[in-house]
Parts: structure tokens; C-alpha cells; sequence
């Protein structure tokens, strides 16, 4: 199943965003909660693809072994970080090979210590090329596209950032997975400028159940999400209770998916940080309209 089939006036898109683990015991784990989260019955499963292509055969592996377990559809995440044209060309034909039905096509971040992208020679330098080159030769793919509520990290400014996105979806795109926020205010203000812009792709809340308040300020500082006062203060009183801040972290999301469901979205990406916990107790608590 390709990613435009898994959205429409009668489907509601569930889909879950794994990372490639390091080792074997976090591929077993991995794959023990990914079994819980399949009785939540997905429509798609995603990789991610480490910093400088350090995870492409791990990311190729993961998503195969999800497609072969649980005949699952899947969809590869892939970055322009140093890779020419034809690295692209190849992982895409691999990916094909393999099963693969989808891919989540990004530019990828700058390496660490650097402050803008620069490709490779021979490479591209934005995500809406990487579009045209699988449109242009890999039409048989599903393709996504990153969005930002809050204005991805260099855009000069919203509105060029959002005629950014529109080129990605003008490429071909067929849905967009927002980066994840935790206000919803920040989602609704750009989905507003999206249908204003003319943008018709599906835009799919993406949402990471906060699980533990070190680890989320570390990954919200990294892709510059905001985190509310008031959620802040509540992960705060809970301390060093790592269950109490476990427990906040999904009362929020419970309560941030019941009011975007309540606005009307065409589904919704969680990032399950390849556990289960969190998104069952959500989706337990919060049912989903009829997939
Ligand atoms: P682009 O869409 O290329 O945008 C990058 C910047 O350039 C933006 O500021 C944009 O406004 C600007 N821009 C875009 N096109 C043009 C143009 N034609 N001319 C001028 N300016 C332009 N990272 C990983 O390393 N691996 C992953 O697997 C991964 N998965 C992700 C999944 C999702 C759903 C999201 C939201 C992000 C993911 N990321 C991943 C992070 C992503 O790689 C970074 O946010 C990266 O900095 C931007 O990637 P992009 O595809 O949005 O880039």
C-alpha cells in the first residue's frame, strides 16, 4: 500500500516511526514492542536514516524485517547527507528490490559542529530535489515529506519556509509529516497558511509521547520544538519520579490528540522511540476514528 491510499474521507492513517538500534538486544526489544503496536493495526511502518547515511543497510534491514513479521507496509526515511545522485539512485533501487513501498524523503541535517547543509559534489541540496529525482525515476514509491509547525531551524522566515514545503509537495510529494510539537496552537496557525497556500497533501500531525523530561528537552533543543510553561512546570514537580513523568507525558499527549482529532486530521505519525508503552496507553485511551 502506498501512503496516498492510507489517507481519504473514510481512512484515518496510523502510522508508527521506528530508528535503526545500535545493537541486537535493541533489535529484539525493538521488535517485542513493535508487536504490541501492531494490534493498534498501522497502516505503515517507518525507519529513520542516521546522520550521513551511518545507518542505510540497518535502516533497509529494520523495514524489511517489518514488512516480512508483519506484513506491514513500510516506508524508508532517506537523506541527501553525503550522497551523490547516484548513492540516491542505488539505496532507492535496493529499497525497491526489497519490498519497499514508501519513502520519506528529507534533506538530512548538517554534521555536527556545522551550521548550514552543503552537499556532496554530485549531491543535492534540498529536499524537494530528492523528490523530483524518485518521481522522475522511482514513480512506483510512495513519498513523504517533512513539515514544520514551528518553522524548520534555518528558514529565514514562515512564510518562505512553508513556499519551501509547497515546492516539495509541487514535486510529487503525496502526504507531509509534521515535525513534532506539543502546542497545539503551533499546528493549527500552520495548517491554516498550508490550506491557504493551496497545499492539498494530507498534513499528518507527527507526535512523540514524552516519556522522560531529560531525554525530551535534549530532543526538542535539537529540532528547536518548543515545550509549553505549563507542561514544563508539570514534568518539573514530578522531580526524579521517572513513572510521574512518564505519567504526565501521556496525559498530554492523550489530551493533545483528543483536540487535534477533535479539528479534523487526516491522521496521525507517532514517534514511538521504538517502545510501546506510551503510544498503547494512548491509543488505548483515545480511539481513533474507523481505520
Ligand atoms: P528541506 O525541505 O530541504 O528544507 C531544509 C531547509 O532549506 C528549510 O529551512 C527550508 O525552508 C529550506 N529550503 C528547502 N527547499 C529549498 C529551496 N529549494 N530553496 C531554498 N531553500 C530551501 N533527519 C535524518 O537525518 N534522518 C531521518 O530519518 C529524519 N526523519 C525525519 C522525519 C520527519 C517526519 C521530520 C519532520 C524530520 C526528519 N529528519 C530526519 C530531520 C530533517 O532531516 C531535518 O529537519 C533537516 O534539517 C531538514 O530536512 P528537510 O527534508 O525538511 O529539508
Amino acid at each position: 500500500m502506498t501512503l496516498a491510499a492510507c489517507y481519504g474521507p473514510n481512512k484515518f492513517g496510523l502510522s508508527f516511526e521506528l530508528f535503526p538500534p545500535k545493537t541486537e538486544q535493541g533489535e529484539t526489544s525493538l521488535f517485542e514492542h513493535l508487536k504490541e503496536l501492531m494490534k493498534f493495526e498501522p497502516h505503515y511502518v517507518t525507519c529513520t536514516y542516521g546522520a550521513g547515511g551511518s545507518t542505510r543497510e540497518k535502516t533497509l534491514d529494520i523495514v524489511t524485517r517489518v514488512r516480512r513479521e508483519f506484513g506491514c507496509p513500510v516506508a524508508s526515511h532517506l537523506t541527501c547527507v553525503g550522497a551523490t545522485k547516484e548513492d540516491l539512485r542505488q539505496y532507492l533501487a535496493l529499497a525497491h528490490e526489497r519490498g519497499v513501498q514508501n519513502i520519506v524523503a528529507l534533506r538530512g541535517d548538517p554534521p555536527v559542529g556545522e551550521t548550514s547543509f552543503k552537499p556532496v559534489a554530485g549531491g543535492l541540496q534540498y529536499a524537494n530535489q530528492l523528490v523530483e529525482l524518485i518521481r522522475a525515476e522511482f514513480p512506483q514509491f510512495g513519498v513523504a515529506v517533512a513539515g514544520y509547525p514551528e518553522t524548520h531551524q534555518e528558514a529565514p522566515s514562515a512564510e518562505i519556509d512553508l513556499d519551501n514545503l509547497k515546492r516539495k509537495v509541487d514535486a510529487g510529494a503525496d502526504i507531509v509529516i509534521t515535525q513534532l510539537f506539543y502546542d497545539n496552537a503551533d499546528f493549527f496557525r500552520f495548517r491554516d497558511r498550508y490550506d491557504a497556500a493551496g497545499i492539498r497533501a494530507p498534513l499528518v500531525p507527527g507526535l512523540l509521547p514524552i516519556t522522560n523530561f531529560s531525554q525530551i528537552k535534549r530532543i526538542t533543543s535539537l529540532c528547536a520544538a518548543k515545550l509549553p510553561p505549563q507542561l514544563v512546570s508539570d514534568l518539573e514537580a514530578q522531580g526524579d519520579d521517572l513513572a510521574g513523568q512518564f505519567q504526565v507525558g501521556v496525559s498530554s499527549a492523550v489530551a493533545q490528540l483528543r483536540s487535534l482529532l477533535s479539528s479534523g486530521i487526516p491522521g496521525v505519525h507517532f514517534y514511538v522511540l521504538n517502545r510501546s508503552d506510551a503510544t498503547s496507553q494512548i491509543l488505548q485511551a483515545v480511539p481513533l476514528p474507523k481505520l
